[in-house]
């Protein structure tokens, strides 16, 4: 959600102050945690063949099957009606050593999610950030930020992460093109493109935009004519001082290939007014008065207009550019329900204690938690502004809108991957069949991203699949890696994970291995010296 103060604000300070104490001097916690090695993920095998599966391609076609599916070289080669004798039971002692095969008699392949809404934090490892993603089936994330780490840095690590070395899904590397201090050149129309020529020579793939000084409007322009020319992507999230005039209409008509979260489609739609109405008191860089007012233009919102003449607007726009949304409503859920939040399920074997620390309310730090004083009128309202908005981007999508799939977490109750399911739960509430659900998690992400060979199990993709021993299109919740609870045959409640493996360029990633490591990592770190802030 980090509206572009929460941005700034966590990056230049929670997280540097931490960073400055960094790995060395805090509580040690953070020593045992920072001292981890990266894990090395197993080499692919040359051959992968999963066996008698039944496959949803992700592009909107039915489950169909059994098939096979055959990867070489990272790469979906075939995909073939299962035979008899299975080939995964071969009889040639040549074609056993240089083959893996899967034997998926029953169960299901997706393609691996694409989270295009990252942020990668330094109060924890990477590693654990890293895992938790592939342990939810996330084999590609956009990412904004990785802790302090510079661009360069940034590009870096996405191809550390890519060797196949680590346990961690692709990266594709969007800074924030006002996170270079002191560079005068963000301020200017003139100069600011230069920065994007720059960055394009240094492999990073995009831009994030999230407050003034680039979102004064010939900037922001600018910048995204630029991003454009340079083939690359440029996700903006509107700021709220920014929003007039560059509401979400005209950020996308200035060549945003994605706008973040909810900001800037009330605004749009406003008649009677151009400019929200705020009480008068009212300061932007309160963070608990910014998180509500920002919700409350929803409430200003003229429907009529914004199902109308901004919906038209955007779709317009997204037949030049590609446009898409990327909501990460996920992000905001606690303003509707903090105590839903504050007792989510998997704190207890997923979350590191330190992170349940840093969302603990506390006005001295309101960017990692502004729940010091929420009340339940503020919860109603937030309430409608999801009644409106998710009745937005239903109607968005069934009009031909493209929207995909982003958590943003790492803040306030939301942990990496169980964020990616909940946004999937929440765009099924929204109105998303689950088949469009899935659709907007992996092929509308491939393709909001300028790849058009992700996303979609089909030949000549690259590998990219999650094997599931359920089917995800009767419940999401067995995606999560604490499960969706059913009766035993004694008739006693069990968990049931679905998630068996996840495939990432042809690389096999055991899950339920990658779970049990998680909550010993975590065990162990409840039981150690308590953190203190
Ligand atoms: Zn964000």
């Amino acid at each position: 959600m980090r509206d572009s103060m929460h941005d700034s604000i966590i990056s230049r300070t929670t997280a540097k102050a931490i960073r400055a104490m960094g790995c060395f001097v805090l509580a040690a916690v953070i020593v045992t945690q920072c001292a981890q090695a990266r894990q090395p993920a197993s080499e692919a095998p040359a051959t992968l063949i999963i066996c008698d599966a039944m496959v949803i391609d992700g592009a909107g076609a039915p489950p169909e099957g059994p098939r096979d599916i055959v990867i070489q070289g990272g790469r979906l080669t075939s995909i073939l009606p299962s035979a008899i004798p299975s080939r995964c039971s071969p009889s040639d002692a040549s074609e056993i050593a240089s083959t893996r095969r899967i034997e998926a008699r029953g169960k299901y392949i997706i393609p691996g999610l694409i989270d295009m809404h990252m942020h990668f934090i330094d109060l924890v490892p990477l590693d654990y950030q890293y895992k938790l993603l592939i342990a939810h089936g996330v084999t590609t994330v956009r990412v904004f930020s990785i802790g302090e780490m510079s661009p360069e840095q940034m590009v870096t690590e996405k191809r550390h992460a890519a060797s196949g070395s680590v346990v961690a899904p692709r990266l594709y590397i969007y800074p924030f093109l006002s996170e270079s201090p002191g560079d005068p050149r963000f301020h200017s129309a003139e100069d600011a493109p230069a920065v994007v020529r720059e960055w394009k020579t240094k492999g990073i793939d995009g831009v994030k935009m999230a407050s003034l000084p680039g979102e004064y409007p010939d900037v922001l322009a600018a910048v995204g004519a630029e991003a454009r020319k340079q083939q690359m992507g440029f996700a903006v999230h509107i700021a709220q001082d920014a929003v007039y005039p560059m509401n979400a209409v005209r950020v996308a008509e200035a060549g945003a290939t994605t706008i973040e979260h909810h900001y800037g489609y009330a605004e749009a739609s406003f008649t009677g007014q151009q400019i929200q109405q705020l009480p008068p008191g009212y300061n932007f860089a309160n963070t608990p008065e910014r998180f509500y007012q920002t919700g409350a233009a929803w409430l200003q919102a003229d429907l009529g207009k914004l199902h109308a003449s901004v919906i038209d607007s955007l779709l317009a726009t997204s037949v030049k550019t590609g446009f898409t949304m990327v909501p990460t409503m996920v992000s905001y859920e606690p303003n509707r329900d903090v105590e839903r939040a504050e007792t989510l399920d998997w704190q207890k074997d997923f979350a590191l204690p330190i992170l349940l620390h840093q969302w603990t309310p506390d006005p001295k730090n309101p960017e990692s938690s502004y729940f010091h004083h929420w009340t339940s009128t503020q919860e109603a309202d937030w309430s409608q502004v999801f009644h409106r908005w998710m009745d937005f981007i239903d109607d968005y999508k069934n009009r031909g809108g493209k929207v995909a799939v982003g958590s943003d977490p790492g803040f306030i109750y939301n942990l990496w991957g169980f964020g990616t399911i909940r946004e999937l739960e929440l765009l099924e509430q929204a109105g998303f069949s689950p088949l469009e659900t899935l659709h907007a998690a992996t092929e509308a992400g491939a393709l909001a991203l300028g790849n058009h060979q992700l996303g979609v199990i089909r030949p000549g993709y690259t590998a990219d699949l999650l094997v599931l021993d359920e089917n995800p299109l009767e419940d999401l919740k067995v995606l999560y890696g604490t499960g969706a609870t059913r009766l035993d045959a004694d008739g006693k409640p069990v968990k049931v994970r679905a998630l068996r493996y996840t495939v990432r360029d042809g690389h096999v990633f055991d899950v339920q291995a990658l779970l049990q490591e998680l909550t010993s990592e975590v065990a162990a770190q409840r039981t150690s010296t308590p953190v203190v802030k």
